[in-house]
C-alpha cells in the first residue's frame, strides 16, 4: 500500500527557470529584483497598493501587530480556533487577546460573538480565513467602522479565495499571507503583508529590515526584526503565482471528489462546499467526527496511519494552550465549539500534487476506517 502524504506541493512551472536566473545573476539575497516583482504582482492580484514580502506568515502577523502600535492597555479580538502565529505578538506586546468561539458549520470565527467582546480598550479585530472558507466579512467590517477598530486579516489559507467576489487579502488595514509549502502559493518559507496605507507600508518595510534608517543606517528610532524574503524565495513565488487560478480549480475539484466519495459515511461532518458569500477552496479537507460516534480524531488518525494515509490534527484552541494557562490567560474562557472540533477534527491529504486517483484511494481507506 502506497503511503499518501498529507501534503505535497506542485513545483513544475517556471520555478526552476527563475531559480536559475538567481544563480546565474548572483542575486540570491533580499536585494534581488524578484522580491519587488513578487510583491507588486501579489498585491495587484489582491487589488492592493502595497506588498511587503517577509520571511514567513508568522513574521507577517508579528509585523502587522507591531505596525499598528498594539501594546499594553490594548485589546485585540481574534478566534479561539486558530494557529499560535496569530496571537503570539499580541501577547508579547503586552496587549490582551480576547477570544471568540468558532462557528460549528464553517469552523471560522462566529462573527455574531464579536460585538459583545468590544470594550473601550479594543483596538483591532483579527480575522482568520480558516481551511478554505472566508470569514463573513461584512458584519466584521461594519463593526470595525462603527467602533473605529483596525482589522488585521490573516489570509494565510486563502490565496485565490474571494468573499462576495472581492479577493481575500483585500479586507484588512493589514492583510497577511503565508507561503509555506502547504499553502496555495509556496516559496518554501515566506509571507506577505498587503495594505493600501502608505504609512503602514513604510512601517512594515522598516520593521522587516531592522528599522535601519535611510540616512542614518545604524541609528535606530524603533526596534524591528530581520524578516527579509530572499530573491530565491520570490523566484519560486512568482512562478507559483502565475498558476494560482489553476491551483484553486485543482483544489476545488479535489474537494468535490472527496465530498462525493465520503458523503454517505455516518456521523462525520464534511466541509461546506459553499456559503452565500464564497465557494470553498479546500485549503485542507477537514473531517469532524460527531461526538455520538465515540471516536476521537486521534483514534481515527491512528487508524489511518496504519492504512498509510497522512493526516494532521485540527488547531488546538488558544484558551487551552498550556503556555497561556501558565500566564494566567483565559482562565474563565469557554469556547465549546473550538474545543469540540479540536478533539474531533482532523484533515486528510489535501496538497496540490494529490492526484484524483490518490484522492480516491484516500477516500477508500477513510471509508474502511469509519465503516469498520
Ligand atoms: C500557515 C499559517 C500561518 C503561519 O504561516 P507560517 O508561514 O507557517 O509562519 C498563519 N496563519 C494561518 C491561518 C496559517 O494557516
Amino acid at each position: 500500500m502506497d503511503f499518501i502524504p498529507v501534503n505535497e506541493p506542485l513545483l513544475d512551472g517556471n520555478e526552476k527557470a527563475y531559480l536559475n536566473q538567481c544563480i546565474e545573476t548572483g542575486w540570491i539575497s533580499s536585494e534581488g529584483p524578484f522580491v519587488r516583482e513578487f510583491e507588486d504582482k501579489f498585491a495587484a492580484r489582491c487589488g492592493r497598493k502595497h506588498g511587503i514580502a517577509v520571511a514567513n506568515g508568522t513574521a507577517a502577523l508579528d509585523a502587522a501587530v507591531e505596525a499598528l502600535g498594539i501594546g499594553p492597555g490594548d485589546e485585540v479580538i481574534l478566534p479561539a480556533f486558530t494557529i499560535i502565529s496569530c496571537i503570539a505578538q499580541i501577547v508579547r506586546s503586552g496587549a490582551k487577546p480576547v477570544l471568540v468561539d468558532a462557528d460549528p458549520i464553517t469552523w471560522n470565527m462566529d462573527v455574531s460573538q464579536i460585538e459583545s467582546r468590544i470594550t473601550q480598550h479594543t483596538k483591532a479585530i483579527m480575522v482568520v480565513h480558516t481551511y478554505g472558507l472566508p470569514v463573513d466579512m461584512d458584519p466584521v467590517l461594519a463593526l470595525a467602522r462603527r467602533h473605529n477598530l483596525r482589522v488585521i486579516e490573516d489570509a494565510a489559507e486563502a490565496h485565490g479565495q474571494t468573499y462576495r467576489g472581492k479577493p481575500c487579502g483585500s479586507f484588512g488595514d493589514l492583510s497577511v499571507f503565508s507561503f509555506y509549502p502547504n499553502k496555495h502559493v509556496t516559496t518554501g518559507e515566506g509571507g506577505m503583508i498587503l495594505t493600501d496605507d502608505d504609512e503602514l507600508a513604510e512601517i512594515c518595510r522598516s520593521l522587516r529590515n531592522l528599522c535601519f534608517q535611510p540616512h542614518a543606517r545604524f541609528v535606530h528610532e524603533r526596534l524591528g526584526w530581520n524578516l527579509r524574503m530572499t530573491n530565491l524565495q520570490a523566484a519560486i513565488g512568482l512562478a507559483q503565482l502565475e498558476r494560482l487560478d489553476g491551483f484553486v480549480a485543482r483544489k476545488r475539484s479535489m474537494g468535490r471528489l472527496y465530498t462525493e466519495l465520503l458523503a454517505d459515511i455516518r456521523g462525520i461532518q464534511l466541509p461546506l462546499d459553499a456559503t452565500d458569500y464564497a465557494d470553498n477552496i479546500y485549503w485542507v479537507f477537514g473531517l469532524v467526527i460527531e461526538t455520538s460516534r465515540q471516536l476521537s480524531a486521534a483514534a481515527a488518525m491512528k487508524a489511518l496511519a496504519q492504512k498509510r494515509v497522512g493526516t494532521r490534527p485540527f488547531f488546538w484552541p488558544m484558551h487551552e494552550q498550556p503556555v497561556f494557562s501558565r500566564m494566567g490567560l483565559f482562565a474563565k474562557d469557554d469556547h465549546p465549539t473550538a474545543s469540540r472540533i479540536a478533539r474531533q477534527g482532523f484533515y486528510i491529504p489535501s496538497g496540490l500534487a494529490l492526484t484524483p486517483s490518490q484522492a480516491a484511494e484516500v477516500a477508500e481507506r477513510v471509508r474502511a476506517v469509519f465503516n469498520a
